[in-house]
């Protein structure tokens, strides 16, 4: 299409900046709306930033998986765009601490058709793991990043674009096309079916080094990763609950944290610096919405992309970007319509 189209973005979260970059790069005239830009009421404040395209259910949804190796595959590049946004390519080890554990976790890992590690191969690559972890495996894809820088470098790069406003209703919206982009917040604007999913995640910090790999794994059935940054942050999550509300739970962060301990006993020793909640943009089959939701085609929306948004901002932004400029869908968003739950 010839000529600037003018587009909303309808929040500034770290999937409405990564189209909103991605369109201005393209020639678009772009304006996002958000009430608290950078606010840390979105999503991406409270996650971790694990880029893992094999993650716990990825056999239950392949074409969600495609999606996921799709974008984890543009990542390398994406973060170079954007300065340094922690962007850490170590790899995960996914681990498993009682016998129970390895029993539930093996699935997992024969479907991502990684080699089972005994825990002293284990402790080799990561000295600080717990003597009483058994078993796991080195998954290299699965990598890091920052989202807070990530957001902070893609506000930066929209200078001037971005409105502190909040969109009540669409259709005040002036635009050639608003691409809906407002996490949780989309459901009120759309109708679709996007639930909150009410996640806890603890900050810690320590001397840098304690950890060089993503450890994602199990202890006594109790699920915990822990995410280290080069500054010695590391960052503690997350509980996964079907509720509305920001409480920060005893139960929640003693799940966490003892779980955490049993895998990285070293931990003891470092600073609780945050303990935050957040809710990922949930959808009946856990995978995102992307495409029009209008018969005029003026409308697209880009929301529920529950635990991987971090993970699909690149891809989402390009293929949404391809929508919003040609008006026909990539092949690749065949599978994410709005469609699939009875909308336009
Ligand atoms: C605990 C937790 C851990 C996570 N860990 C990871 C991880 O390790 N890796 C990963 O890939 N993903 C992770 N995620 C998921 C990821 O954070 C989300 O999928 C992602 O943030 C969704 O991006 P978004 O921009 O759609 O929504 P958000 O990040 O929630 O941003 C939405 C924005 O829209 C704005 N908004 C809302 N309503 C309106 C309105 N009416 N008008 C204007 N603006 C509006 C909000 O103010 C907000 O700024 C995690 C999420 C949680 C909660």
């Amino acid at each position: 299409m010839s000529g600037r189209r003018t587009v909303a973005v309808v929040g500034g979260g770290i999937i409405g900046l990564a189209i909103a970059s991605e369109l201005v790069s393209r020639g678009a005239e772009v304006t996002v709306f958000d009430p608290d830009p950078g606010g840390s009421d979105g999503a991406w404040h409270v996650a971790a930033g694990m880029l893992a395209p094999g993650g716990e259910s990825a056999h239950e949804y392949p074409h969600l998986t495609r999606l996921l190796e799709a974008s984890n595959a543009l990542w390398p590049e994406f973060a170079a765009s954007l300065g340094d946004v922690g962007y850490d390519d170590a790899g995960t080890l996914g681990v498993a601490l009682t016998a129970d554990d390895v029993a539930d976790s093996m699935r997992e890992w024969r479907h991502q058709k990684l080699d089972p590690l005994t825990g002293s191969q284990l402790r080799d690559r990561e000295p600080a793991l717990s003597p009483r972890v058994r078993a796991g495996v080195f998954a290299p894809t699965e990598t890091q990043v920052d989202p807070r820088k990530v957001v902070a470098a893609l506000r930066a790069g929209l200078a001037g674009r971005i409105a502190a406003k909040r969109v009540d209703v669409l259709s005040d919206v002036d635009a050639d096309v608003t691409v809906v982009a407002a996490g949780c917040g989309t459901a009120a604007l759309t109708g679709l079916p996007i639930r909150p999913v009410k996640g806890q995640v603890l900050r810690l910090r320590g001397e840098p080094g304690l950890l060089r790999h993503v450890i994602h794994g199990s202890a006594d059935g109790r699920p915990v990763y822990l995410v280290p940054r080069a500054d010695g942050e590391v960052v503690v999550g997350a509980t996964q609950e079907e509720r509305t509300d920001r409480a920060i739970t005893v139960g929640g962060v003693h799940d966490l944290l003892r779980a955490a301990l049993d895998l990285v006993p070293g931990l003891a020793e470092h600073e609780i610096t945050e303990i935050t909640v957040g809710h990922r943009p949930g959808t009946p089959d856990n995978a995102p919405i992307l495409g029009h939701v209008d018969d005029i085609r003026r409308t697209v929306v880009a929301a529920g992309h529950h635990r991987n948004g971090v993970l699909l901002a690149p891809i989402t932004a390009r293929l949404v970007a391809d929508l919003v400029l040609t008006g026909s869908a990539p092949a690749l968003l065949d599978d994410f319509t709005p469609g699939r739950f009875g909308c336009a």
